[in-house]
């Protein structure tokens, strides 16, 4: 026991002495950042913008944009440029990576982190929306990264990929939303062995985030949970180290690791502690 101890000790301290990243790295790093019109994604532009990266942003609302653009000069971006994007295109996930690969002359970090709007409810039967979030929420970052791979192969790049708890651990209320997430875990864990077995330039990063405390987020978990939400500037932060140190997989708050590691310990307690944790009243809740 006291072995399995150490054992656990070990491994736990291990996986949180994250490899130090040297800051200056990001001086005039070529920077493409998905959904920064808001929430994580803008808070991820500005961390960039005050390391002196060279940004583009996209989402669909070039005002909002424009804003974010203004901001990330003012800290301190060497570039920051914007161009406006509906994921749900196929056309428009290639062009961006186009876009940003001729207007920095390369790129160094692909950060995917867009999603499309989604209800949280109990699942309606609603293929349709689950189609059109698997194109929004995930073959567009297929496509971006088949797009952008020859680039970042060149310049010793790296491929970000914000995902969720939600896509390790299944829970009610965003089956759809869970569906695209656990499908983003699939595909770029599987693209993680297929890089390395072909001594690839390219590190993959996989971020589990659990509740950060996004406008969008908020809304959405009214009426339905009582949790703690986490800071969004600093869930983006963590985002930008890790990625910049290129860790295979990186997680935050704290306990989503912990949620990860122990998930299929005790199955049966998982998932009544997970039904417990939720309001369900069909009169409030539909
Ligand atoms: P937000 O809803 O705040 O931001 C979503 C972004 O995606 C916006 O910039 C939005 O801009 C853009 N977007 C929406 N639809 C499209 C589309 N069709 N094409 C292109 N862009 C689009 O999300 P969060 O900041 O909360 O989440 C960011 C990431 O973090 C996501 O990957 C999410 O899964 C992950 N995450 C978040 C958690 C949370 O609690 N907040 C928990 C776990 C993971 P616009 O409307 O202008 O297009």
């Amino acid at each position: 026991l006291l072995l399995l101890g150490s054992i656990c000790v070990a491994f736990i301290a291990v996986r949180w002495s994250a490899p130090s990243f040297n800051k200056e790295s990001l001086k005039g790093a070529r920077v493409l950042v998905t959904g920064a019109s808001t929430g994580i994604g803008e808070q991820l532009a500005y961390h960039y913008a005050r390391l002196g990266a060279q940004l583009v942003i996209t989402a669909r609302r070039g005002n909002v944009l424009e804003q974010v653009v203004s901001k990330c000069l003012e800290m301190g971006a060497q570039r920051a440029l914007f161009i406006p994007a509906d994921m749900a295109s196929p056309s428009d996930a290639e062009s961006v990576v186009q876009y940003a690969t001729e207007q920095l002359g390369g790129l160094d970090y692909l950060v995917l982190n867009h999603i499309g709007p989604s209800p949280y409810r109990m699942w309606d039967g609603d293929v349709e929306h689950t189609r059109w979030l698997l194109e929004v929420n995930f073959l567009s970052y297929a496509q971006m990264t088949q797009k952008a791979l020859p680039t970042l192969e060149k310049s010793n790049g790296s491929i970000v990929v914000v995902s969720s708890l939600l896509g390790k651990i299944c829970g009610p209320f965003a089956l759809p939303y869970a569906t695209t997430k656990f499908a983003l875990n699939g595909f770029f864990g599987g693209l993680q062995h297929e890089l390395a077995m072909q001594k690839s330039n390219v590190s993959i990063t996989i971020c589990t985030l659990g509740l950060i405390d996004t406008d969008s987020a908020m809304e959405k978990i009214k009426g339905y949970i009582n949790m703690s939400a986490y800071p969004a500037h600093e869930a983006a932060w963590h985002i930008i180290e890790a990625g910049a140190s290129r860790q295979s997989e990186a997680f935050y708050p704290w306990y989503t690791f912990y949620a990860c590691l122990f998930r299929d310990w005790f199955p049966n307690l998982r998932d009544q502690a997970i039904q417990n944790s939720y309001t369900y009243n069909p009169q409030v809740n539909k």
